[in-house]
């Protein structure tokens, strides 16, 4: 790559002369071939020759300014009359695309509009007004993705006004596949409808949702439907913690205690697991629903099995759920209820490793994106920049 390009970061250009020490100016001229933009017509007579005062992506600290001899011509081919254009400078524009670009990252990576207005001398119309156009164009170049073969649906909350939205995540590629609002049946039918490639889909991780799964049925018809291990988990947790509370609510609403019991018992210490034995022994109730409570957990956490050894595993789990669905706590019995009408969606998180916890993940940063904007009003905004940010 010849010395010239790489210093401007521009193909085709030569640096004539340059100076300057608060502010770098560079002389230069294009050496690449002409053509006239109406017919591609390479015979041209030379009618005129100005210079451009375009902005440059700054060097170091000290802002660039680029000054290019332009010419004007007339195509001998179709007898019209044209500027030069330049590859990787827009027409009409005081501005070259590696100046924008540098203001799109340094405004993404968190320097606000009104700081790289003042510093940059620009109007802070024009940073929002660049930064926008470039999510466009990012945006235009995945639009036509087909639908993913792992597809992660969640819900997120997005603002007061518009209340929830939809996320689908692509948890093969580990990137977000789109945003929409609403997570009802009926707001999701039209999003749905004019999605493509839903054919394609093979997976559909979800959590304990009868809206998300009726959705999935319709709309991805071969696709399976596999529960979210995070969610599932933590609703069978919800409900011994609750059956605990009706059995000892002074032990319950003990922080200690309630901690010793959440953690999974490979991760307690030694005097906590003493601790927690010699609690569970003067309870003897509590001892038994806790002994159930993990058996059915380590069960619910197994993955990577093959389709033989899921087979060997699926008495084992009806067999627990039969005894929920006969407990004497409320609690249980619902908790059975719920998980004998999800059993095939959960007997194939065995087979799976993929959940939502990338999906999960994500909405952490997505509310990043939210709060640097201080909240977005028009979801469309928001839903451009979820896109481009957490989609590639
Ligand atoms: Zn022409």
């Amino acid at each position: 790559m010849p010395l010239d390009t790489s210093l401007l970061g521009l193909p085709g250009f030569r640096i004539v002369r340059w100076e300057g020490i608060e502010t770098v100016r560079i002389w230069v001229c294009y050496e690449g071939p002409v053509e006239c933009p109406h017919c591609q017509g390479q015979k041209l007579r030379l009618k005129d020759t100005r210079e451009r005062v375009l902005r440059h992506a700054s060097m170091g600290l000290r802002p660039c300014m680029l000054i290019l001899k332009t010419h004007k011509y007339r195509c001998e081919g179709c007898q019209r009359y044209f500027n030069q254009r330049f590859p990787g400078i827009g027409a009409w524009r005081r501005s070259t695309e590696p100046y924008r670009r540098q203001i799109f990252v340094q405004h993404q990576e968190g320097i606000s509009q009104k700081t790289l207005a003042t510093r940059e001398r620009l109007g802070s119309a024009t940073v929002s007004r660049w930064y926008q156009d470039l999510l466009d164009r990012k945006l235009r170049e995945r639009q036509n993705d087909p639908c993913p073969r792992i597809l992660g649906i969640d819900e997120h909350f997005f603002s007061r006004k518009d209340g929830y939205a939809t996320t689908f995540c692509d948890l093969g590629k580990r990137k977000i596949f789109d945003v929409t609002l609403g997570r009802s049946e009926k707001a999701l039918h039209p999003y749905l409808n004019q999605l493509v490639g839903k054919d394609q889909v093979r997976v559909v991780c979800m959590d304990l949702s009868t809206t998300y799964r009726a959705i999935a049925r319709e709309h991805f018809p071969k696709a399976l439907i596999v529960t979210d291990r995070f969610h599932v988990i933590r609703l069978v947790n919800q409900r011994f913690l609750e059956v605990w509370g009706q059995l000892d609510p002074t032990g319950r609403s003990h922080r200690g205690l309630l901690s010793l019991m959440r953690r999974l018992p490979k991760n307690l210490k030694p005097q906590q697991e003493a601790r927690l034995r010699e609690y569970l022994k003067s309870h003897p109730a509590i001892e038994a629903v806790y002994a159930f409570w993990q058996k059915l957990g380590r069960l619910l956490r197994i993955k990577h099995r093959t389709a033989r050894q899921c087979r060997r595993l699926i008495p084992i789990f009806l067999s627990y759920l039969q005894e929920l669905r006969s407990s004497g706590f409320a609690p249980l019995r619902q908790l059975g209820e719920t998980l004998e009408s999800w059993k095939e969606e959960i007997v194939r998180m065995w087979r799976f490793t993929k959940n939502n916890g990338i999906t999960e993940g994500f909405h952490t940063k997505m509310e990043m994106i939210s709060r640097r904007a201080f909240g977005f009003r028009n979801f469309q905004n928001y839903r451009l920049r979820v896109r481009v940010l957490c989609g590639s």
